[in-house]
């Protein structure tokens, strides 16, 4: 049997930014709704004892590839589409997701020196990090992730995916760190604006997720 994860901090511990009110239908009904659905379809079958990461690599193995990591097209995987891939990457990515984020505490702590110094590296500067995750956020059209992965050899790289799409299937990608950007993320308080969600989470992200 797989349980919901228990969330690192209190639901309204995130607020103003992501109220409590979106975290209890998001923790506590998307969510959960994932881990009741994968519970029942894993029931009585071999996927029943295995790790959540393995089920999602299994039923995702058969994704053709671009040899960065990146899946061509989602819609040639017959397993990319079965609720069996569905509801366990659903699962693996909203457990991230919770843990890409913590409260500001105390108010404008902003990120620790080894994190700031990891962006740095990679992306010049923490503000050139945020506008690639808003820029790849904000062209992702409809449902989907924004992550911060990592290839074998360490380096880290932006990308989306889309619907229940994770990166979890290809052994050399580790992902470190996703925003959801389903609108079930957002709409109770943001609406439609996806924009706005993402250039108000920033004091809400675990940046030390990176490094
Ligand atoms: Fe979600």
């Amino acid at each position: 049997m797989f349980e919901l994860m228990k969330l690192p901090y209190a639901q309204d511990a995130l607020e103003p930014v992501i109220s409590k009110e979106t975290i209890s239908y998001h923790y506590g009904k998307h969510h959960q709704g994932y881990v009741d659905n994968l519970n029942k379809i894993v029931k009585g079958t071999a996927y029943e004892n295995m790790e959540l990461e393995e089920i999602i690599r299994e039923a995702g193995a058969d994704l053709p590839r671009d040899g960065k990591g990146n899946e061509l097209d989602s819609q040639y995987c017959p397993g990319r589409g079965s609720s069996l891939f569905t509801n366990a990457a659903q699962v693996y990515n909203h457990n991230l997701y919770w843990n890409s984020l913590r409260p500001d505490e105390p108010v404008g702590s902003g990120m620790s020196q080894t994190a700031e110094a990891y962006i740095n590296e990679y992306w010049g500067s923490v503000d050139r990090l945020k506008e690639t995750l808003t820029t790849t956020a904000t062209k992702l059209f409809g449902s989907g992730w924004v992550w911060i992965c990592k290839h074998e050899d360490d380096s880290p790289f932006v990308r989306a995916t889309h619907d229940a799409g994770t990166p979890l299937d290809d052994p050399l990608v580790t992902p470190l760190l996703v925003i959801d950007v389903w609108e079930h993320a957002y709409y109770l308080q943001y609406k439609n604006d996806r924009t706005a969600y993402i250039d108000a989470i920033w004091p809400v992200i675990n940046w030390d997720n990176l490094a």
